[in-house]
């Protein structure tokens, strides 16, 4: 493992990523932070940390975009995201090798994570449909009201490292659609995609100041919370920032949706495909060294018989993972993102072995040829997990799957509900009548039956319940043109024959 935690800034010759604002990329200067390149373990690049001069020159971009923005009619809002989405296709290896450089997945899972975001552009081109008001005609005698969706203003998202490309693209496309304009902070680990995505925006033909990436860090994301200019922010990150994202937003007025971290379970009932449920558990516990919001990261088997299965075929998979770096397509795991999340995994693992728990498959002491220094480990496995465990409670955020053995579906349920997190879940079953039981009464936002990442579409709306989510509505889909839009509603009366009505005092007076 490498020890390398940060360089001399003077004697370190690397790019330094800046940041991209009112159309053109701004140079980093100031207070910088290491990217690392996590198959070799050493320092790649430099990303600026942006101060408040830095901070400023965006908000008077995207304070002097808006007007002539919101009023561009949303057909002509929608051609840009038509261009851009060509762009995104055109430049996708580009932008694929950003991600695999930066964060590790390979180039597989950084081609998935860019189809999903790309997919949300793909909405916000019938904005102008999205953005479609509702009209109530005769309201009252020669009264007609209406209600349309009017921008926001200045809006902000800031992003996690794990979709360093598809969670921006869960918040920009739509709130710019909307007539907003926008600034992005991008996790400061893997900011490069979202900058090359910000110049293709530019080249699609948006307004300079409509769209800007500000690179930093809390000091950043302070100035953006403090600021009453901005009028709603999109966070996505774990949960105690969340939540303290929510309280200092809303406090200061603002509208926002906090999106937090997650423990999600997977119920494998007596009944499923064990084959297909393996297969689908490998994917959505290992996938991304299990850096996704939505991995599954508790496989709960009903029953001994059913769970000796899983554990067993898991076992046997987990062998055959091939891990190594992502830019080699062959493999199915990258790297950690960082040394600091390999050693919070190991410190994990060493409190499962603690408190009991049986670890199957090991991922410690893993040597990939060449990359020694490379932040990897391989899958673990845990099976006899028990609800206290800090392995179970716990986000673990890497390739940790947790076996917990119960007896019927329902304690199974209980589990699950009573569990802080409820982002994602799903059941492995043949039978109907326990899915619809299942789907109808678990407490958590995205739930799938026999479909183990149930992330929604783009034209459904995604989010978790519990300390997943802090805010009321969900990411893209039709929350998000409820996040970025006010509601303002018009009754209006164009009196036939202009005649002069008598005065009334009763209420309501328009209908009667
Ligand atoms: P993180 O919370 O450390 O960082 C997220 C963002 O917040 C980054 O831009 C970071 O710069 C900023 N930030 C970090 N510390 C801050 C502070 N003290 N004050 C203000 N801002 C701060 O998250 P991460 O490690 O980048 O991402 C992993 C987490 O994100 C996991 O918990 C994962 O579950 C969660 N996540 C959730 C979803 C979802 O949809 N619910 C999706 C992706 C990731």
């Amino acid at each position: 493992m490498s020890s390398l935690e940060s360089v001399d800034n003077e004697k370190f010759d690397a790019p330094v990523i800046g940041h991209f604002i009112d159309g053109q990329e701004v140079a980093g200067e100031g207070r910088m932070s290491d990217v690392f390149n996590p198959a070799r373990g050493v320092v790649s690049k430099k990303v600026a940390l942006a101060g408040a001069d830095i901070y400023e020159t965006a908000v008077v971009a995207c304070k002097n975009a808006f007007p002539a923005w919101r009023n561009t009619p949303p057909q002509k809002r929608a051609q840009i995201m038509f261009r851009f989405k060509q762009l995104l296709e055109e430049n996708a290896d580009d932008i694929c090798a950003l991600i695999t450089d930066e964060h590790g997945k390979v180039l597989d899972d950084a081609r998935g994570e860019l189809t999903r975001g790309i997919e949300v552009v793909e909405y916000a081109c019938g904005i102008s449909e999205l953005l479609k008001g509702q009209f109530s005609k005769n309201a009252g005698p020669d009264i007609d009201s209406w209600s349309e969706f009017q921008p926001l203003g200045i809006v902000a998202g800031i992003t996690p490292f794990n979709f360093p490309a598809m969670v921006p693209m869960w918040m920009f496309p739509l709130a710019i659609a909307c007539g907003n304009t926008f600034i992005l902070k991008p996790s400061e680990r893997d900011p490069s995609a979202p900058i090359l995505i910000a110049r293709l925006l530019s080249e699609a033909g948006l307004p300079n100041g409509v769209f800007n990436v500000v690179n930093g860090d809390k000091e950043t994301v302070d100035l953006i919370l403090q600021d009453e200019r901005i009028q709603a922010v999109s966070f996505v990150g774990s949960t105690p920032i969340a939540e303290a994202i929510y309280k200092k937003g809303t406090s200061s007025g603002k509208r926002v949706q906090a999106l937090g971290g997650a423990k999600n379970h997977a119920v494998i009932m007596p009944d499923a495909d064990i084959e297909n449920a393996a297969n689908a558990l490998m994917g959505a516990a290992y996938g991304s060294c299990g850096e996704r919001c939505m991995a599954i990261s508790v496989a709960v088997c009903v029953g001994e018989e059913i769970s000796n299965k899983v554990v067993a075929s898991l076992k046997d998979r987990i062998k055959k993972l091939r891990i190594g770096p992502g830019t080699d397509t062959a493999n199915d795991m990258g790297p950690l993102i960082t040394q600091e999340a390999y050693t919070r995994i190991h410190s994990y693992v060493e409190e499962g072995l603690n408190q009991g728990a049986e670890l199957v498959a090991d991922g410690r002491n893993l040597e990939v040829s060449g990359y020694e220094n490379g932040f990897f480990v391989g899958g673990f496995l845990f099976d006899k997990v028990t609800r206290e465990m800090s392995i179970y409670t716990d986000e673990i955020f890497g390739p940790v799957l947790c076996v917990v053995r119960v007896k019927n579906l329902d304690e199974a349920m209980a589990l699950i509900n009573e569990h802080e997190y409820g982002n994602g879940t799903c059941v492995f079953t043949r039978d109907g009548e326990t899915a619809r039981y299942f789907t109808d009464n678990i407490q958590v936002g995205m739930v799938g039956v026999n479909v183990a990442l149930p992330v929604p579409v783009a034209s459904q709306s995604f989010g978790g319940w519990k300390r997943s989510l802090f805010g009321d509505l969900y990411v893209y889909g039709p929350d998000a043109i409820r996040f970025y839009t006010r509601r303002k509603t018009m009754t209006q009366r164009w009196p036939a024959d202009n005649k002069t009505e008598k005065t009334k005092f009763a209420f309501p007076s328009g209908g009667t």
